[in-house]
């Protein structure tokens, strides 16, 4: 029985083939007869054939009955139950926005501080200084931290909590931090802890930072021939660890020439072939990587390529890959060309439009994240059908304060409004909320925030 199926299943991918293959040449011998390859290789000389040979391979080619005979891939079949299910039948086109379930969310998050996570965050034990940073902010842009009346007993000793972990998870000397107790210090946990104990922001969370001891850390990760960091001791070297490395050392007010140099560079060689930008050089264009390649250059104070023509033709390829990643029907942003939506790009996309001076549609991404990216049970999830996770909470709110906060609103109006509750204002180049940030400032500094610490970006603090 089992290998019937499996007959049948290679009868269909070899018609499947063999049909396609047989109009794809049609296209290839008219392109190449005449002059050889054009421009774009073989296809676009297709359009010099005769009329009659154009209709006949376009005819070939929808022969194919591509439901039939193209095997589905998982994502071709997420992505139609997620539009079966809800953003084709009876969101799309309406400013429709479900109202942010506070309550459960908050007991989403809360839950982990107290109760045993599920066998399923086994995978994430090097990465507890996200988890602590990731619930920490979701709290925090939900505005249940630090407001007397809304910070529960429960949500205090959450915070004491995080802070008595992070402090083991600190390396030894105080040079980073590492996934978990005893692990060795790595830039992204060091990163995630920082902006944790920034969001609990009072003495105690701040007081555990050895500034001397992570400067001194940092410059052993310096790669001083590519100007990017490695994220550990013989560890890779790429554009997330270098956003890190330079969020930190921005932060901590350790960023010197030593620290910086050769990073601007580095971030330069990482352009892909449609504007975007890659994890390392020759890598495909991805959001996240992007996001990270944007905010290094507004750490390091660099302006926006826009002086010479090279550099403004980069800028409008830029705008546009980003611009081009936000999704018409979804409404939220993909993370790569011709891949699914997914709510945590709300954020590492839609920051870097405001990083950019981009206009996008604050309505149409508060609406992927309010609608699709909610869960019945509580927490927020990659899009429907998904299960809800501290990541895609973490970032999903991020992404939608990113929207309420910097977005363009045509429908902001007492009506469409009157049941979104707004979050609290993140900042685009350290996901953490203003208010926070600028208290961090003001300790590592010793003077307030501008927004010319930042090279004087578009967007406002
Ligand atoms: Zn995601």
């Amino acid at each position: 029985m089992e290998s019937d199926v499996v007959e049948e299943l290679d009868d269909t991918r070899a018609e499947f083939l063999t049909r396609a293959s047989r109009a794809l040449h049609t296209v290839f011998d008219h392109g190449l007869d005449d002059t050889g390859p054009g421009e774009l290789g073989g296809f676009v000389k297709a359009n010099h054939g005769t009329e009659k040979e154009q209709l006949d391979t376009e005819r070939r080619l929808f022969e194919v009955d591509f439901d039939r005979w193209v095997l589905r891939t998982s994502d071709q079949g997420q992505q139609l139950r997620a539009e079966d299910a809800d953003i084709l039948d009876v969101h799309y086109g309406s400013q429709y926005r479900a109202p942010l379930d506070m309550k459960r969310h908050v007991e989403f998050l809360t839950r982990a501080a107290y109760g045993t996570l599920s066998a399923d965050y086994v995978a994430l034990d090097a990465s507890q200084p996200w988890l602590c940073y990731w619930i920490l902010h979701a709290l925090n842009l939900l505005g249940q931290l630090d407001e007397t009346e809304n910070e529960s007993d429960k949500i205090k000793k959450a915070k004491r909590a995080f802070v008595a972990r992070l402090t083991q998870c600190r390396a030894l000397g105080g040079r980073g931090f590492g996934g978990g107790p005893g692990q060795m210090p790595h830039v992204a946990p060091t990163f995630a802890a920082l902006c944790a104990l920034v969001t609990i922001g009072d003495e105690q969370a701040l007081g555990i930072i050895d500034r001397r001891a992570i400067y001194t850390w940092l410059v052993t990760l310096k790669n001083t021939q590519t100007g990017a960091f490695r994220v550990c001791a013989y560890g890779e070297e790429d554009v997330r660890a270098t956003y890190c490395a330079l969020a930190v050392a921005r932060l901590l007010n350790i960023l010197d020439d030593a620290l910086a140099k050769g990073c601007e560079d580095f971030i330069s060689s990482l352009v892909s072939f449609d504007g975007g930008m890659g994890g390392e050089p020759g890598n495909e264009a991805h959001g996240g990587y992007t996001y990270c390649a944007l905010a290094a250059r507004c750490l390091l104070g660099s302006s926006l390529p826009s002086g010479s023509d090279t550099e403004s033709s980069q800028f409008m390829r830029l705008a546009h890959w980003t611009a081009s990643r936000h999704a018409e029907m979804e409404g939220g942003f993909s993370g790569r060309t011709n891949k699914l939506v997914d709510s945590c790009y709300a954020f590492w996309l839609g920051a870097c439009c405001p990083i950019l001076g981009v206009p996008f549609c604050g309505d149409s991404l508060e609406r992927y994240v309010l609608n699709y990216g909610q869960d019945e049970t509580g927490g927020l999830r990659d899009k429907p059908f998904m299960y809800p996770d501290f990541y895609h909470t973490c970032y999903a709110l991020s992404g939608l304060s990113i929207a309420q906060h910097y977005g363009y609103h045509r429908a902001r109006h007492a009506d469409s409004q009157a049941h979104v509750a707004q979050l609290k204002k993140t900042h685009p180049v350290i996901n953490v909320s203003i208010d926070k940030l600028e208290a961090a400032w003001l300790y590592f500094h010793g003077r307030p925030l501008t927004p010319s610490d930042f090279g004087g970006r578009y967007f406002t603090l």
